[in-house]
């Protein structure tokens, strides 16, 4: 059986990151057909849209999608094509594994945290106004629904992948009636978990923590802004952006993309690090069933960068983006 994956290169080093994973899913064996389709600066000149209706239809037949970075300006311009694309689709959870890989430059060694975000309300909803020209007001929306499907997509998830124990990040003791309601629904959720160990913790304390006891945790799940700060708290753990892969999950769609932004500052020159978007591919292949292959491709990635002889500078090494690519293709 083929697969159809619905692939947006993006701009920057988007068109170089691609490549590369079309290189290595070639190697793993999964047959896939892409369905190409452009999204951000340049299709806006064309289209009048950085995210033209197509690219949509697309996620929604093929529903699942791999995305290369997006350029968005800052202060003017368009809306951020990544948040347009999980609003369209209510791509509502958040996916991002932090896993140490011996190799990978860091502070921090055997780090293994998965971080769920809620990706759909909480301050993101963007609802502020401006009550004086010197006070502005930003609203906090949290409900039920919202949490409940969250916090039983990281018990899910849990539970699919052998892990032990789930988190729920807060600030309850401060926000009574918005975090109050995220914890009650967790507390009532994990209810129906009892294989799984549950706890929370206040935000402020779980950073601390993060940096001192990592070990102490396995699966976060959050509300969308301690979610946003948390994981990239946890990307840091393990070596930063370039290397932490990332999904955004809904119940028709998925599309998957790695953390990092477009570099524009390295664009073009074949030295961007492709691991947090083979990565990425993972956890694709991974949700598209392919455990196994997943698995191999993982293991591939790691072994070419504990080896250390064919890894990009950022990494300490002296290839460029398609070599390391092809050496994990190589391996697998
Ligand atoms: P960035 O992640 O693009 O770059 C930050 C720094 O990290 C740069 O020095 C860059 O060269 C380096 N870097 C990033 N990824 C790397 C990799 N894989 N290998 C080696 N070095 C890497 O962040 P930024 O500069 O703040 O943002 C650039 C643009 O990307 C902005 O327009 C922003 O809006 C956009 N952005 C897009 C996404 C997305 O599409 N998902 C996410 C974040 C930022």
């Amino acid at each position: 059986m083929t697969y159809r994956v619905t692939l947006i290169p993006g701009d920057g080093t988007g068109p170089e990151l691609t490549a590369a994973l079309d290189t290595v899913i070639a190697a793993s064996g999964v047959p896939i057909a892409w369905q190409r389709h452009d999204a951000g600066a340049a299709v806006l000149e064309r289209c009048g849209t950085a995210l033209p209706d197509e690219v949509i239809a697309s996620v929604r037949a093929t529903k699942v999608a791999i995305k290369g970075p997006v350029t968005t300006p800052v202060g003017a311009g368009f809306r951020s094509v990544n948040v347009a694309l999980r609003q369209a689709l209510d791509l509502y959870a958040c996916l991002r594994p932090a896993r140490s890989l011996p190799g990978v430059p860091s502070r921090f060694s055997g780090i293994d945290l998965v971080v769920v975000r809620e990706n759909t309300e909480d301050l993101y909803a963007g609802i502020e106004h401006q009550v004086t020209p010197e006070a502005a007001e930003s609203i906090k929306i949290i409900t039920r629904a919202a949490s409940e499907r969250i916090v039983r997509y990281a018990f899910e998830y849990a539970r699919a992948h052998g892990r032990h124990k789930v988190t729920a990040v807060h600030k309850a003791n401060i926000m009574k009636l918005t975090d109050g309601l995220f914890l009650r629904t967790a507390r009532e959720v994990a209810g129906a978990y009892p294989d799984i160990e549950f706890d929370d913790r206040i935000v402020d304390n779980l950073c601390l923590q993060l940096v001192q006891t990592p070990e102490r945790y396995d699966v976060l799940v959050a509300p969308n802004l301690y979610g946003d700060i948390v994981s990239d708290l946890c990307a840091g753990l393990i070596g930063g952006a370039g290397v932490a892969p990332g999904a955004n999950i809904g119940a028709d769609a998925a599309v998957f993309e790695a953390v990092h932004g477009s570099g524009p500052d390295i664009a073009g020159r074949d030295i961007v690090n492709p691991t947090a978007f083979l990565l990425s591919g993972v956890l694709m292949l991974e949700h598209l069933g392919e455990a196994a292959a997943a698995g191999r491709v993982y293991d591939a990635v790691a072994a070419v960068i504990a080896e250390g002889r064919r890894i990009t500078r950022d990494l300490g090494g002296t290839a460029g983006t398609q070599e390391f690519a092809q050496a994990v293709a190589d391996r697998l």
